[in-house]
């Protein structure tokens, strides 16, 4: 909604008398919301499916414990950041490297040239209005974990080479240039508060090159570190609001704000926890249940048979808690909306990697269920087109321009610390 919108709701609701003010919602059509469908390029900046993929499942079957599968992208979704998500596990005896490119891998094989109707290879926003003219599903890589590099710019090249158009600098693991939220794990325990000198050349050689700066899952400080350091728009591209859910994982007012300042976007993540204050409390007892549990299957040797315990048992648990709802996804949208503005929202949804999603919103398909509630709520076609994806495209576009503009700057040869 916009400001001026959103002041002439507020003087009308002044106007009406209190019990039209509780059960007023704007009548909306059917075909308004199937215009919207239509119309609207639903861009999600994470989903997890080939932490799938690479084990052999196939996005065309339907997917039965996840959200994310042909059938129910076709028609509702206009582009995918697939993650090539790389589990802090591989950080003990440096295989990073290698599961990034196997992560990688699985996209480009698995999905985009196993499914050559339905996805079309995308790195720029100019590609992914193409591919939504093509009525294709414009498919784009974004890593999730900074170690993925292994403390290389050289890496750091070779894999937006491939294709890679964002880097979150953590997981929930401090590495060796940048700190984490929450450090679930033990592999780093010094802190560096926020980047290090050879963190910030990281997000310099990210800004030459034109690859998004992603800062969920970094710590506060770190936040801060990247918006300073970036000299282009940069994301979060799946967080939600602090003041509505108090994870951690999810950004303080201030951050939305210094966000908005700095031209990017924050990614609505649709995991029941970070939406839903009523979730993450039920959860918190919960997740002391699950604790040892996890250390235990932290002994495993095989990363996949590790991956796929620790999966298992944060599943378990997640399964006994009633979900978040929709009418919490637009909550967490509307306050997004309210300290950072129109301009800086966006949809990444983190399907296929976390436990608990909103019912009513389970997949790509469920998404005019959205659009209905936002319309209802008096947001305008227009704003609901900027969240959905306009908004990440005006993103892409100004770290396009910035690595335009320093196109002839040399690499930076910067390498990490010693410590
Ligand atoms: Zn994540």
């Amino acid at each position: 909604m916009t400001n001026a919108l959103r002041n002439t709701a507020v003087l009308c609701l002044i106007a009406l008398p209190l019990a039209a003010q509780t059960s007023h919602t704007k009548p909306v059509t059917q075909a308004e919301v199937d215009k919207i469908t239509r119309e609207a390029i639903l861009i999600d900046t994470h989903d997890d499916v080939p932490s799938k993929t690479v084990d052999g499942y196939d996005i065309a079957t339907p997917n039965k414990r996840g959200q994310t599968d042909l059938p129910r992208m076709k028609g509702f979704l206009g582009a995918e950041f697939f993650a090539v998500f790389v589990s802090a596990e591989y950080v003990n005896g440096n295989h990073s490297a290698n599961r990034t490119l196997q992560m990688i891998d699985t996209v480009k094989t698995d999905v985009i040239a196993a499914h050559p109707n339905d996805f079309e290879f995308a790195t720029t926003a100019a590609d992914i209005e193409k591919a939504h003219k093509d009525h294709k599903i414009a498919a784009l890589m974004g890593i999730e974990g900074g170690h993925a590099i292994e403390d290389s710019l050289r890496l750091l090249r070779d894999y937006y080479a491939l294709g890679i158009r964002y880097m979150t600098l953590t997981h929930f693991n401090t590495n060796n240039w940048a700190d984490a939220q929450g450090d679930i794990t033990d592999t780093k325990v010094t802190h560096h508060g926020g980047l290090t000198p050879f963190g910030v050349d990281v997000v310099h050689e990210m800004n030459r090159l034109g690859m998004m700066v992603d800062i969920s899952h970094t710590a506060d400080d770190t936040f801060y570190a990247a918006i300073k350091a970036s000299s282009a728009p940069i994301i979060a591209s799946h967080s939600s609001c602090r003041a509505v859910s108090a994870n951690t994982r999810n950004m303080t007012d201030d951050m939305i704000r210094a966000l908005a300042a700095n031209g990017g976007t924050m990614q609505i993540n649709f995991d029941c926890a970070y939406l839903s204050q009523r979730y993450e409390d039920a959860s918190k007892p919960l997740q002391a249940e699950m604790r040892p549990k996890m250390q235990e299957a932290r002994k495993i040797a095989d990363p996949a048979e590790r991956d796929a315990a620790m999966e298992k048992i944060y599943m378990e648990s997640a399964a006994k808690l009633p979900p978040a709802t929709l009418a919490e996804v637009v909550a967490q949208i509307d306050h997004a909306v309210k300290i950072g503005g129109i301009d800086h929202v966006g949809i990444g949804t983190d399907f296929d990697g976390v436990g608990c999603v909103p019912t009513e919103l389970s997949s790509y398909d469920k998404f005019p269920a959205l659009t209905r509630a936002l319309l209802e709520k008096g947001y305008s076609a227009e704003d609901i087109k900027k969240i959905y994806g306009g908004n990440l495209l005006r993103v892409m576009r100004a770290v396009e321009q910035r690595a335009a503009a320093l196109k002839g700057t040399p690499a930076i040869e910067a390498t990490i610390e010693k410590p």
